[in-house]
């Protein structure tokens, strides 16, 4: 599963001085381990009193699900009552008890309407309670003996409740989105979304990641409808009452999680991947009928990917085909259901959007699910790294490849970044980890982000090749099973002749990482560098770190392996001449948070002698003094990273020429003037521009900008230039923007809402109406807007302000994963910022009361009292909305 990253949504508002206290990031905080039986009574053997002791044992252990019978086969005949949200099913499932012989089969089944279970010709009786379907079947059976059990039923997933009676939205399993086709704006379509354990709200299952069966399915829908499911569809049939019936199979074993329907409208948008036995796998593209044309550019590099990732682990994509569909309201960011993947609609995006962002990481991602996910798979979600660990990874894997070791170091950085911030906010916990509550704890920047940051770290340590033969390894000795950490410890061990456990002992068991301080003494005589090495971390324990480091001095560069293993360790290297740079990590694969005490010119050398792009980024933040003048050297270091051949150090050069002489700013500009209209990447254009506005007169800004509005195709360039316009010219803006509302694109009407958002008068209020009851947005964009329109109609008129709450609503029925997030914090917002104006309106009266203006009173009574009822009306609303998620 891709994770929804929605810090970005946060920072929005919050620069807008409506910071919330509410911590609206996915993570999971700190894992509060509810220890029940503290205070448990003992027995004291010194005088044979009892006493109250403190529990120290772990109160909870998610042990994997324990295994009484194996699936072998699942067959699903399903139908649909759009009407009702229902999916009308039969399953016939191929069981055998898996050791211990047994009478019985227990099953997962949320929320269904169950009719009748047979066996053969006969009826079996069956309890159905919380969930859990238990079957009595006709005899004791050995693990020698298969039985087909049919279960006749119908799956109600919008009529399911929890037992605080609150409708599930976001583990519902099965959705219906549009059923009646009551919004004119989206597409009626049907989807499931199985992980962790929602597919047995539409099919009874063992709902656990260590189970695994082949599947087929008879999808009948009317014939106006496309169907995707795993594996291949053998056939398609018409049947006399107009309906048309799909079947689709998939002959490989895989885990009930990863089963998957998709139903809609939707076009099909055909490639192909040739293996290298040259045959030719089916690849397709299920967008809208409105994305057909763009489907190829957004998805358009999956066959490149498919043959790149096969070759580098050495096994050839294991599956029947691969298909990639887009839908609305999506809950998640994307899944990787085997040969069937779903992402949410942010992924459509027009050739022009595309010069700003494409999905490539998300559709690595999820491929590489189909060898570490789905191939093998996380034997419990205690162990989900094994999964989602090396889909984090793939986004590395790929960017190195296609994109060179700068995009891919700069991606792995933000990685780190995500894990650090949640180290932070405390919530660290082992890798691999047995003591959550619930399991989507799991889906965190663990299992992701340092996951993949330490798959990194052990290509470091055993090199390319072991690395990528143990992976092989690992995906060959454990196919169409579930595995443990362990297995994949062993693998590596197996390939590299290496004992691994210090490894994964303080990596995956373990918790915190690496916090490091440097610092080096020269003895010029002895020509001799010591280096001083400190490390903590934060659960006490130290880790092994073996690492590079790099001296450059007048002979040239050396490289010394050194291992970290201790608090305090210096090392002593020899010097000739001068040092020019010290770089420690020099690969920078560790993930620890290292400060480097060295003199700032040190800094500025590894610009030019280091080789990566941390190097770089390093010396632009570390070898400029904070309130010193720069020195010449530093000052040329921003002037050439101004022409870097990475565009991440282009645009850190541009926010350090701020802080360049006179002299040499006056170089920069017209570098930077340069980039806004030629750079290569939109974000450097971006930064040029909006750099630019407080830096060159008014009117060759206007100039400028007006140049980039005509000619630039990127949207975010376009956003950067009216927002650059508007500060010298806001009426010249407002104009351009308003040509620019026709355009079909999410990402440009963000943009101008953003305007609008500080510039917009009432005449604006049209623009939001429509792009919101249009559904013109997805994705951020979504958010972006509905942040821009709070903070526009916090401007307005009381009158406007109170078309505040059906815009909200149909926000929500619009749908995103943003949305529903960040919804909350938006009328909270809206509230608070109604109720300051109720209070001006509050010593208005008083001040109209005082100088006896009855006429005026009574208008702002009449203005309080329905600032008032706005306030409630939200708050009724916000009260809703802003139910914390119960499991
Ligand atoms: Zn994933």
């Amino acid at each position: 599963m891709y994770r929804i990253y929605i810090v970005i949504g946060l920072v929005i508002l919050s620069s807008c001085g409506a910071n919330k206290k509410k911590d609206s990031e996915i993570t999971f905080s700190e894992a509060e381990i509810a220890n029940e039986n503290a205070g448990a009574e003992e027995y004291d053997f010194d005088d044979g009193s009892y006493e109250e002791t403190v529990e120290t044992e772990r109160a909870v252990y998610q042990a994997a699900e324990t295994i009484y019978t194996d699936l072998i086969h699942t067959k699903l005949e399903v139908s649909f009552d759009w009407s009702k949200s229902w999916m009308f099913g039969k399953a016939t499932i191929s069981a055998k008890p898996h050791f211990y012989a047994s009478d019985s089969l227990f099953l997962d089944a949320k929320g269904m309407e169950i009719k009748k279970i047979s066996i053969g010709a006969q009826v079996l009786t069956f309890r159905y309670a919380d969930d859990k379907l238990r079957i009595k079947l006709d005899k004791i059976y050995t693990r020698n003996d298969k039985y087909n059990i049919v279960i006749e039923y119908i799956a109600k997933p919008d009529e399911r409740k929890t037992s605080g009676s609150e409708a599930i939205t976001s583990d519902k399993g099965l959705y219906f989105i549009n059923p009646k086709g009551e919004d004119p704006n989206k597409m009626p379509q049907i989807w499931t979304q199985g992980e962790t354990k929602s597919s047995s709200v539409w099919f009874p299952t063992i709902d656990a990641p260590n189970v695994k069966t082949t599947e087929e399915i008879y999808i009948t829908v009317e014939n106006k409808f496309a169907t995707l499911s795993n594996g291949k569809l053998i056939s398609s049939t018409k049947n006399t009452d107009g309906t048309r019936t799909d079947y689709w199979k998939q002959d490989l074993p895989h885990a009930p999680y990863l089963f998957m329907m998709g139903i809609g409208e939707f076009k099909v948008v055909n490639d192909f991947y040739t293996r290298p036995n040259g045959t030719r796998m089916e690849v397709n593209y299920y967008v809208e009928p409105a994305w057909e044309q763009s489907a190829k550019a957004i998805f358009g590099e999956t066959p490149k990917m498919i043959a790149f990732f096969s070759k580098l682990t050495g096994v050839e994509y294991p599956w029947d085909k691969y298909s990639q569909i887009v839908v609305r309201e999506y809950v998640s960011g994307a899944m990787e259901n085997t040969g069937a993947v779903v992402f949410g609609d942010y992924t459509y995006k027009n050739t022009r959007e595309l010069l700003d962002a494409d999905d490539n990481s998300t559709i690595a991602h999820e491929l590489f699910h189909h060898w570490f996910g789905d191939l093998v798979t996380a034997e419990s979600w205690s162990n989900l790294t094994l999964n989602e660990s090396f889909a984090n990874y793939s986004q590395y894997l790929w960017d190195e490849f296609r994109y060179g070791i700068d995009e891919a170091d700069y991606n792995a950085e933000k990685e780190a970044d995500g894990y650090f911030q949640s180290a932070e906010n405390g919530a660290t916990h082992d890798l691999v980890w047995f003591e959550y509550e619930n399991q989507e704890q799991m889906f965190d920047a663990h299992s992701y982000n340092k996951g993949g940051r330490i798959l990194h770290m052990l290509r470091n340590h055993l090199g390319d090749e072991a690395f990528f033969a143990g992976l092989k390894n690992y995906l060959n000795t454990n196919k169409f099973k579930a595995a443990e950490f362990t297995q994949l410890r062993l693998a590596f061990e197996e390939v590299s002749g290496q004992d691994l456990n210090w490894f994964f002992n303080q990596w995956y068991l373990d918790q915190g990482h690496p916090v490091i301080n440097l610092s080096q003494s020269l003895d010029e005589e002895a020509h001799i560098v010591e280096i001083e090495v400190s490390q903590e971390n934060q659960s006490g324990s130290l880790f092994r770190l073996p690492i590079e480091i790099a001296i450059h001095d007048d002979a040239g560069v050396t490289l010394h392996q050194i291992v970290l293993d201790d608090n305090g360790q210096s090392f002593s290297f020899p010097v000739t001449g001068a040092i020019k740079t010290i770089i420690f990590d020099n690969q920078h694969m560790l993930l620890a948070k290292v400060t480097d005490y060295k003199p700032m010119e040190q800094f500025v050398n590894q610009f030019y002698l280091g080789k990566r792009y941390a190097d770089r980024r390093d010396a632009l933040l570390f070898g400029i003094a904070e309130e010193e003048p720069m020195t010449a050297e530093a000052e040329k270091m921003v002037l050439d990273a101004l022409k870097d051949p990475f565009w991440a150090i282009r645009n850190i050069a541009i926010d350090r020429a701020n802080s360049l002489s006179e002299e040499s700013k006056m170089q920069a500009i017209e570098i930077i003037k340069n980039s806004s209209l030629t750079d290569q990447k939109s974000a450097v254009r971006a930064a040029a521009i909006t750099f630019l506005q407080d830096k060159i007169a008014a009117e060759e800004l206007e100039k400028l900008a007006l140049s980039i509005i005509v000619k630039d195709q990127s949207y975010a360039v376009l956003s950067a230039a009216l927002v650059a316009l508007s500060s010298s010219n806001p009426e010249l803006a407002m104009v351009e923007a308003k040509k620019l509302e026709t355009e079909n694109s999410s990402k440009m009407l963000s943009g101008i809402a953003q305007l609008y958002a500080t510039q917009g008068t009432e005449t604006e209020m049209a623009f939001f109406e429509k792009v919101i009851n249009e559904n013109k947005l997805n994705g951020l964009d979504a958010l972006f807007a509905m942040n821009s329109m709070t903070i526009y109609l916090t401007r307005q008129s009381t009158e406007l302000q109170a078309k505040a709450l059906g815009l909200y609503k149909k926000e929500l029925a619009n749908g995103g994963v943003y949305i529903t997030m960040f919804l909350p914090q938006n009328v909270d917002y809206m509230i608070k910022m109604i109720s300051d104006q109720a209070d001006i309106t509050k010593a208005e009266i008083t001040a109209y009361e005082t100088n006896k203006n009855p006429l005026y009173a009574d208008q702002s009574r009449k203005k309080l009292k329905q600032q008032q009822e706005m306030i409630a009306a939200l708050s009724v609303f916000y009260a809703e909305i802003n139910v914390e998620k119960q499991e």
